[in-house]
């Protein structure tokens, strides 16, 4: 029996990356899987496809995280579809990177609006099914700049440590009916978030982590699966690093 047997997860940001990972292990432990997409329309009925081929339950969902009314509709739309919703992994992100001199407004608004608003909107979204259900489990993508900071990140970690205050709360908040918040902070992650930085840079990163590799999307899934198990109980309100040891 798998991990997650019969659970419904629903992930935001799906359709590539850490995300995919996480529906792809997710379906493998036994779970009924919604995942978002924004604009990777292709790729998400791909996985679609790949996760439900040898009999696996799983439907991607277009929905921008960041618009509070769509994230309402959704979570209407995936009861409807599975009944309930027992896991939600806020997932979904972008960077916008600059230096603060050179950040405009709509740099700074596009990263606090996908990475920390939409978890606001997605949680509000999914509290009535898991009132409801006296059990869930809330998991936020959050990061390691989030804890330590990074020059020409600003606005991005400032998101992911917002998601860490707002795990926090949320876990102080909903513990007394067993529903968990718990963040995950990845270090160096490559997937195509990192995929367009310079190869020499990379490598210089790595050589400098501990672990002397960047992280797989496995890595992150398999610790998001633990979270969003039973395994997992009594553990909420905890920010787990999957960095190689590069934050300690
Ligand atoms: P990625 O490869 O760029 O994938 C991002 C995913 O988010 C895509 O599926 C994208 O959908 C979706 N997305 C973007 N904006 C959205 C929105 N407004 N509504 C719904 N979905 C949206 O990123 P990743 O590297 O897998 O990162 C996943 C998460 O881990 C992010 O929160 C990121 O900040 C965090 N993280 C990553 C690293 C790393 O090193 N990679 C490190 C620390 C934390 P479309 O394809 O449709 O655009």
């Amino acid at each position: 029996m798998g991990l997650l047997e019969n659970k419904v997860v629903l992930i935001t940001g799906a359709s590539r990356g850490i995300g995919r990972s996480i529906a792809v292990e997710c379906v493998k432990q036994g779970a009924k899987v919604a995942f978002t997409y924004l604009s990777s329309a292709e790729k998400a009925k791909a996985l679609e496809d790949e996760l439900t081929a040898n009999g696996g339950i799983a439907k991607g969902f277009k929905s921008d995280a960041s618009d509070f009314d769509q994230a309402q509709q959704l979570v209407e739309e995936v009861v409807k579809e599975f009944e309930t919703v027992d896991v939600l992994i806020n997932n979904a992100g972008i960077t916008r990177d600059t230096l603060l001199m050179r950040m405009t407004e709509e740099q700074w608004d596009e990263v606090i609006s996908t990475n920390l608003k939409s978890a606001f909107n997605l949680t509000k979204a999914v509290i009535r099914p898991m009132l409801k259900a006296r059990s869930g489990s809330i998991i936020n993508m959050s990061s390691v700049v989030g804890v330590s900071g990074n020059a020409g990140q600003a606005n991005y970690a400032a998101s992911k440590a917002g998601l860490i205050g707002f795990t926090k709360s949320i876990a102080q908040e909903l513990g007394s009916r067993n529903i968990r918040c718990n963040a995950i902070a990845p270090g160096f992650i490559e997937t195509e978030m990192t995929g367009s930085l310079d190869e020499k840079v990379v490598q210089e990163w790595r050589n400098s982590i501990p672990l002397k590799r960047g992280g797989t999307p496995e890595d992150v899934s398999n610790l998001t699966v633990f979270l969003a198990s039973d395994m997992s109980a009594y553990i909420t309100g905890q920010t787990l690093n999957v960095c190689g040891g590069m934050l300690m």
